[in-house]
């Protein structure tokens, strides 16, 4: 038999059907020879690296540019699920990540927030059972745990990733929904965890996604969103706001979700063509982060109060500093970075809209130094990149995105900044801080969907 051939065949019992076999096949191939001439791997090397790739898939960083995915993801997962299952999942879903693009702490305010679902996602795939048992797999780690579907209960250790299909099935009730009882599930990403995408609202959503189709239920985007952000906070126990889920739920390629968090309501804004997304992943973290994260809700709270106001969303710029002096120092600091915020994602919205970039980046970085100099939730790390990003050609704007006291930065960029650029920055950021951050480009992608 031939290599083509072997490759074929090897393509047909990971699930592909005989024409798809033979064009992966016939990629794999090409991919394997462009391996060996560009890195001299053996190409008995390269074929197994690549297998390798394909079978297992990869989780946490993503490969290499230059290796892009062989197969895509779709096959991926249906060959985790057969070498899992011994058969191919019924019903497949994906769900993608996010990026906080401004609005910063503006949730619990009351206020409005726009973010970006990613061209990264969380798939999940799902075979009903009939036994009452639930089974479950993942790329990131090979075994297969199982659960009577009577058992519903936190799991702790190396399989506690369980813990978010599981939240997700503990949260249907709660909606008058239903969950499956016995399933086989398998999940598979090239969504970086822990980098700030929220690989978890991702894997909320698509679990959540999966377990309502496989059911044939289908209850308004919403619902579904709640029920993840329900799995998340009850659950898993974060207690994070509306925009991870609600983005991943309601994201649109080509757009930007806004949330208006009171409601909450959500709809989409045109993001004008030429937009692109750089991450740069520190991986710090100040220990302290989630007391800060306390320290700085309460004292949004007693902001609002001193004020007379049930939120922050309820006080205008000229209000508050017409009021400046009858609140403490650092109440009122806290309370300038949200309500200006507020009002910078009311102005960008605009700037979309008018499709007018540049202004939307001096936004991004107004938002920044307001989160530096009056939220104090930056870090010296976060803003040396964004220092170094603003003075960068083709470089619209960039902050920190998330909840801030380290993690990440986003920069909007034109599609003239380049890998070159990136690794420059980074380079940068390596002889300064020791470690390099890590740096992924995408671009905005659909919200949660089923696909198969
Ligand atoms: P973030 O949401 O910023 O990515 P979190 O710590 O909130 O970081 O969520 C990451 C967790 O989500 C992981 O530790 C893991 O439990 C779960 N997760 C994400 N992707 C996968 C996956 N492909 N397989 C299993 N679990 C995953
Ligand atoms: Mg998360």
């Amino acid at each position: 038999m031939t290599e083509l051939e072997q490759l074929t065949r090897l393509c047909q019992n990971l699930g592909s059907d005989p024409a798809q076999a033979a064009v992966m096949a016939g990629q794999l191939q090409k991919r394997a020879g462009q391996l060996v001439a560009e890195r001299g791997l053996t190409r008995e090397a390269a074929m197994k690296y690549l297998l390798e790739l394909v079978v297992k898939g990869r989780h946490g960083e993503a490969p290499p540019e230059s290796l892009a995915p062989v197969f895509p993801m779709r096959e991926q997962l249906i060959a985790l699920f057969q070498s899992a299952y011994g058969r191919a999942p019924d019903v497949m879903v994906r769900a993608p990540g996010r990026i906080e693009f401004i609005g910063n702490h503006t949730d619990y305010n009351g206020g409005p927030v726009l973010g970006a679902s990613i061209d990264r996602q969380v798939w999940v795939g799902l075979a009903r059972r009939t036994d009452g048992r639930r089974q479950f797999v993942s790329d990131t780690r090979g075994e297969v745990v199982a659960f009577p579907s009577a058992e519903i209960k936190k799991v702790s250790g190396a399989q506690r990733w369980v813990n978010y299909p599981l939240g997700v099935l503990a949260a249907l009730p709660a909606f008058g929904l239903r969950a499956p009882e016995g399933f086989d599930y398998g999940v598979m990403s090239d969504l970086p965890s822990g980098a700030g995408l929220s690989s978890s609202a991702a894997i909320e959503l698509a679990s959540g996604l999966a377990f309502l189709e496989a059911t044939d239920q289908h209850p308004p985007r919403q619902t579904l969103v709640e029920v993840g952000l329900r799995a998340e906070n009850e659950f898993v126990g974060v207690p994070c706001g509306i925009l991870d889920q609600g983005v991943s739920g309601f994201g649109k390629k080509g757009h930007l979700v806004f949330i208006d968090c009171q409601g909450p309501h959500f709809s989409t804004v045109p993001l004008p063509a030429g937009a692109h997304f750089w991450i740069f992943n520190t991986h710090t973290k100040h220990a302290l982060v989630d007391g800060l994260y306390a320290a700085r809700h309460q004292e949004c709270m007693d902001a609002a109060r001193t004020l007379g106001v049930k939120a922050l969303v309820d006080v205008t710029p000229a209000a508050l500093a017409a009021a400046e002096g009858k609140l403490p120092v650092t109440i009122f600091k806290r309370a300038k970075h949200v309500v200006e915020e507020i009002a910078r994602v009311q102005a960008c919205v605009a700037a979309l809209q008018a499709g007018d970039l540049a202004a939307v980046g001096k936004l991004l970085v107004a938002s920044h130094h307001s989160s530096r100099t009056w939220f104090e939730n930056s870090t010296a790390e976060l803003d040396f990149l964004v220092e170094q990003l603003t003075d960068a050609p083709a470089v619209y704007g960039a902050r920190l995105t998330g909840g801030g006291f380290g993690g990440a930065v986003m920069a909007l960029t034109s599609e003239k900044f380049g890998r070159a650029q990136a690794e420059a920055i980074a380079s940068a950021y390596a002889k300064k801080f020791g470690t390099a951050p890590d740096v992924l480009r995408t671009q905005t992608g659909d919200g949660a969907m089923r696909v198969a």
